[in-house]
């Protein structure tokens, strides 16, 4: 794609020397206008069938009306009056939450899952007692946290930190699923562990209920925080309410962001009522995070998710995408819990997304083999079905194409 057709799919002048979009983001494939459920429009009218949802995000499909009507009556009510004061979504909100994380703990909004990180590594590190006391966090190879200098630091790929050292110092990093190598790297200058329920942007990939009770056994014993970035699985995507459910274990800080507010950016940090007191005002803060506007979203979000059973229609659906794609030729494995899932290919997933793309179905390849899915928690049977025979024929194409010697 030359720069002036990348300013084009930027919908910027493309009388310009260059895009005036900094390029941290390849150039993108096509311009979405609009949306509805698990439906997508382009700039031609051109309809595809949306698998990702945004990267986890619009749980509820696109254009949700309750989630609309919400945003459309507190855009005309109040948009902001800043933490000085209070407003009416950020109780019932948190409240929701708290309940639906088993209860016994108190939440902080903030805008984004790096920003959601960020707090509970704060939270962490103040609950600690600091440099002097326990300020380390030590968090799993293959895991992704986000990209502020800190989350990324968690991040455990080494990759991304070489460009911006140095980072901010206080992390450990050990192999995925390890409980030994974890056990090794919890000496008493570690406050906390923070891992993902399962590996998001790592390739989708689960931890077990052995590993997680054994990381709850290990913190309990050296008196270190079990911190769960539940960003990309929380929420109802993973089957559950919050994918460590799955686990059978009550973690001490969860944090999460992009289903909350179905597209208006928005997330929380929840902590164990005692560990959130080692909070004090003017100890966190950001000026948006719990604004009116965010709020009145994942409000309208959870009431529908709760509403629509949405950890059950997440597991009905996974099952179905399971059962569909296991004997499609190409696929060798289907892992991961409910709507986020990898479709384990013998074949050149890049090539197999970038085909579906042309077909009109939207899905990313999460790893060189691995397709990644996760459409809205909505998505009907009929569309499933749909979904399912559009993998079956991209990989076909692309296995024909490549016995052709003319790979796509
Ligand atoms: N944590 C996890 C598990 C994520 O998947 C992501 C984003 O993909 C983040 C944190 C960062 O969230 P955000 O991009 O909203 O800052």
């Amino acid at each position: 794609m030359t720069a002036v057709e990348h300013a084009a799919a930027m919908g910027a002048p493309t009388d310009l020397e260059r895009c005036p979009i900094m390029p941290t983001y390849g150039p993108p494939a096509v311009q979405f206008v609009r949306g509805e459920g698990s439906w997508l429009w382009d700039r031609d009218e051109r309809r595809y069938l949306d698998l990702l949802s945004g990267l986890a995000v619009t749980s509820l499909g696109h254009a949700h009306p309750e989630v609309a009507r919400a945003l459309c009556d507190q855009a005309h009510r109040l948009l902001h009056v800043s933490n000085l004061f209070g407003t009416e979504h950020n109780g019932p909100v948190a409240s929701t939450l708290d309940r639906l994380l088993g209860g016994g703990g108190q939440v902080f909004f903030a805008n984004s899952g790096a920003e959601a990180n960020e707090c509970a590594l704060k939270l962490a590190r103040k609950f600690g007692g600091g440099a002097a006391g326990r300020f380390n966090v030590v968090s799993a190879y293959g895991s992704f946290h986000g990209r502020t200098l800190a989350t990324l630091h968690a991040t455990g790929q080494p990759a991304k930190h070489e460009a911006f050292q140095p980072l901010p110092e206080g992390f450990r990093h050990v192999a995925w699923c390890d409980l030994d190598a974890l056990e090794a790297a919890l000496d008493e200058t570690v406050a906390a562990v923070l891992l993902e329920p399962v590996q998001g942007e790592g390739g989708v990939m689960p931890a077990t209920s052995e590993y997680f009770q054994g990381v709850r056994r290990l913190c309990d014993e050296r008196g270190v925080l079990f911190m769960v970035d539940e960003v990309q699985t929380g929420l109802g995507r993973c089957g559950r309410w919050f994918a460590h459910q799955h686990f059978d274990v009550v973690p001490d800080v969860v944090t999460m962001a992009k289903a909350l507010g179905n597209g208006v950016p928005i997330g929380a940090c929840w902590a164990r009522a005692d560990v959130a007191a080692a909070f004090e005002p003017g100890d966190h803060a950001t000026t948006y995070g719990g604004q009116p506007l965010a709020t009145a979203a994942a409000r309208a979000v959870l009431s529908v998710m709760e509403a629509e059973d949405v950890p059950g229609r997440a597991m009905h659906a996974g099952d179905r995408f399971r059962t569909g794609l296991l004997p499609v030729p190409g696929v060798t494995a289907v892992r991961g819990f409910g709507l986020l899932l990898a479709v384990e290919l013998d074949l050149d997933a890049r090539a197999v997304a970038a085909r579906l793309l042309t077909d009109g179905v939207i899905v990313n390849a999460v790893t060189p083999t691995a397709l990644r899915l996760a459409p809205s928690l909505l998505i009907s049977d009929d569309e499933i079905d749909l979904a399912v025979a559009a993998v079956a024929a991209a990989i076909e194409a692309v296995a024909l194409a490549a016995e052709e010697g003319n790979p796509s």
